[in-house]
């Protein structure tokens, strides 16, 4: 973390399963987050000349470090998230641990120089090439649902392309990136080249305003507030904001996988999850079935704090704001006539609250836990009549992040992922894309610009310079002035041949 030489505020950091404050982290001001990204833009070109080779053995390193520290990160996402250890294995050890070895080495592939050939008669005998150049100095903005996967996870590729990084994580969850940035220095990255800024949401505005390039995860509000600011600079921006993802159960699904998958990819890391199923349809044949066994599988969830592993599945929000966003959901939906099979309180047992895993029925596209993001574990179902209301609902969102179809028939489910909004869709599966690197996860509607994963989730951490190189020219190209009517002739008389 950027040393502090003036007075700060301190934040307090607390278990959101006991209440009890586990760190505290000062508040930087604007001035010293500009001094961090100052000291980034200093070191970057000492980091970019490393070479992918350089680069890319650190970050092998920081993979090895990882595990070889897998404890104490466990111990350090627990403390500031409460949630269940095994989930923390789950998303936030397995995933960065495969992240780190992925860039680095399609870094070295993906961002050489390629060479271009232009049919353009007017490039015959040039050489052409493009380049893929670090913007410099990358700002990341985190949220708190992930501490490493989801505000680490974007410095990675940006790093493999050759940028420092400058990240603010929520003021939530800032030991994690902390301890990750004990291990950066560990495994050989040059002191600045990645720095964490602690503060509030005032320290990620300086950071827009002072980077070359944002990366920013959280609520859709806050990206708005993002790209409005970023315009200021005109600094490009990328942004994965929330979902409200749909799963469809079709007539001839397997019925006992759909139920365990909406009940997993509704509810696991408590619903706070970007990509969690939080609306299904389920055709009239199947949903009294579906939905004994989703009721059935909830009643049994563990609900509390993560003393060990393997006792508890649902841990608290670790939000306290979160919490009322969900209890308001709960209510509204009740409200309008919504009825709640399982579930439905949100209780007081610690500071930050626990949400029991909740199961609506009767619900319809009126109500906010239809149509705005919950981010809980609350699993609304609604029944329909056929496929194509399935379809028609699931579209009828302000959000495309991902979707998922369940049917034993692929074809059947891959013709209804292509009528899907949405930037992935999974058949008989769901959240699975987030695992394979190569695939792009860049949400639609409301719910992201730009692309994380994937080639342009490295590139776009780069900018584009296109070379030309004429060898072996004339003194004047005969297109060149004085313009002569024959030379226009003859040009017109190649374009009709072309
Ligand atoms: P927020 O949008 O509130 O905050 C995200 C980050 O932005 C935090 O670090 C926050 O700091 C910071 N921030 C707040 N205000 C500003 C501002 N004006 N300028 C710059 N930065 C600011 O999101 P949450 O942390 O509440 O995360 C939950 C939300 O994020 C959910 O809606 C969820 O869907 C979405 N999300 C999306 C993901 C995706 O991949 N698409 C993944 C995870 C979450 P501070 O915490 O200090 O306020």
């Amino acid at each position: 973390m950027s040393s502090t030489s003036q007075a700060n505020e301190f934040l307090s950091i607390r278990n959101p399963a006991s209440g009890d404050v586990v760190g505290s982290v000062p508040s930087l001001s604007p001035e010293q987050v500009a001094a961090a990204v100052a000291r980034a833009r200093q070191v970057q070109p000492e980091w970019a000349e490393l070479g992918h080779e350089g680069r890319g053995a650190i970050l092998h390193r920081m993979r090895r470090w990882v595990l070889d520290n897998a404890d104490r990160i466990i111990e350090t996402v627990v403390s500031e998230t409460g949630k269940p250890r095994d989930e923390v294995v789950l998303a936030e050890i397995a995933h960065p641990v495969n992240a780190f070895g992925f860039w680095a080495d399609v870094a070295a592939n993906a961002l050489s120089d390629e060479d271009v050939t232009s049919d353009n008669p007017f490039m015959e005998g040039k050489r052409l090439l493009i380049r893929h150049v670090p913007v410099g100095v990358v700002g990341v903005i985190g949220p708190w649902n992930f501490p490493f996967t989801n505000a680490i996870g974007d410095c990675i590729p940006a790093l493999a392309a050759g940028n420092a990084v400058v990240l603010k994580p929520s003021e939530l969850t800032p030991l994690t990136p902390i301890l990750i940035a004990e291990g950066f220095a560990e495994c050989g990255v040059p002191e600045g080249v990645f720095t964490v800024v602690t503060g509030t949401g005032q320290a990620g505005e300086a950071l827009i305003d002072q980077v070359d390039q944002v990366m920013f995860t959280g609520s859709t509000r806050t990206g708005r507030a993002v790209m409005a600011r970023a315009a200021q600079t005109l600094t490009p921006v990328a942004l994965e904001l929330g979902g409200k993802d749909p799963m469809i159960v079709l007539s001839d699904a397997d019925v006992e996988r759909a139920a365990n998958f909406a009940v997993f990819s509704g509810m696991q890391n408590a619903g706070q999850v970007c990509i969690s199923v939080e609306r299904v349809y389920v055709e009239a044949l199947v949903y009294d079935e579906f939905v004994a066994s989703v009721v059935d599988k909830v009643k049994s969830l563990r609900v509390g704090p993560p003393t060990a592993n393997g006792v508890s599945d649902i841990g608290p929000m670790i939000n306290p704001a979160q919490a009322d966003i969900v209890a308001d959901h709960l209510a509204d939906a009740v409200a309008h006539g919504a009825r709640v099979l399982v579930g439905g309180e949100v209780d007081g047992r610690s500071a930050s609250r626990y949400v029991q895993p909740t199961v609506l029925v009767d619900v319809d596209h009126t109500m906010k836990v239809m149509l705005e993001e919950t981010f809980g574990p609350v699993l609304p179902i609604i029944r329909v009549e056929s496929e194509r209301e399935a379809i028609e609902l699931a579209n009828d969102s302000a959000f495309g992040l991902s979707a998922s179809v369940f049917t034993t028939d692929p074809a059947r489910g891959e013709a209804v992922a292509r009528q899907l909004e949405a930037g992935a869709v999974c058949v008989n599966d769901a959240q699975v894309n987030f695992l394979a690197l190569e695939l792009p996860m860049a949400g639609w509607k409301s719910s992201g610009v730009g692309s994380r994963h994937g080639i342009d989730g490295l590139r776009k951490f780069t900018r584009s310079q296109s070379i030309v190189v004429t060898a072996d020219g004339p003194q004047r190209e005969a297109f060149m002035f004085p313009y002569d009517a024959d030379v226009t002739a003859a040009i017109m008389s190649a374009l009709k041949e072309f």
